[in-house]
């Protein structure tokens, strides 16, 4: 294969800035209040998944996982508080019940506007994208080329959308 290689480096990175952007959504998913804002996210993290199934249906899977620039604040999401006592959780493991306090699972999770949520989908595609162009260059073959042009064509769609939803909610 090699020789046939050049250009797989770039793709598998931006492969891997969408996978982060699905697990980023999905996480941000889990632990949003509003349903709508869980919608929100859940568009976000489903339009990810597919530009990262594109990418690596080209590039293959790499149990390296490529060195790239951080776009996703996870840690934003990755602790949780208690807003009634203050008690910290991990979100892989939101509890049911606060086990400091006994509040519902209602307790930890996260306020946001959808207006706040839409303009974090379209914050984070847009680095994606900027990211995404600079590896066309670097890639050679047209079967990789058309794959990026792909995935960049549902990153667009996913940035329009969000574009959108935030002018609806400013507007309301
Ligand atoms: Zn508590």
């Amino acid at each position: 294969m090699k020789g046939s290689t050049r250009g797989v480096g770039a793709i598998r990175e931006v492969a891997q800035l969408d996978r982060e952007g699905a697990r980023f959504f999905h996480q941000a998913n889990l632990v949003a209040a509003d349903p709508r804002v869980k919608y929100i996210f859940g568009r976000a993290a489903e339009e990810y998944e597919r530009a990262a199934k594109v990418l690596t249906s080209v590039a293959g899977k790499t149990k390296r996982r490529p060195t790239v620039p951080k776009v996703f604040p996870f840690e934003d999401y990755q602790r949780l508080e208690c807003y009634v006592c203050g008690y910290e959780a991990e979100a892989e493991e939101l509890p049911e019940m606060c086990p400091s306090c006994g509040a519902a699972r209602y307790a930890f999770e996260r306020e946001m506007t959808q207006s706040a949520a839409w303009d974090l989908v379209a914050r984070t595609t847009r680095k994606v994208s900027t990211f995404a162009r600079k590896a066309v260059p670097r890639v050679s073959k047209e079967g990789m080329k058309a794959a990026l042009a792909e995935a960049m064509a549902i990153r667009k769609g996913l940035l329009a959308e969000a574009k959108e939803g935030k002018a609806r909610e400013d507007a309301s």
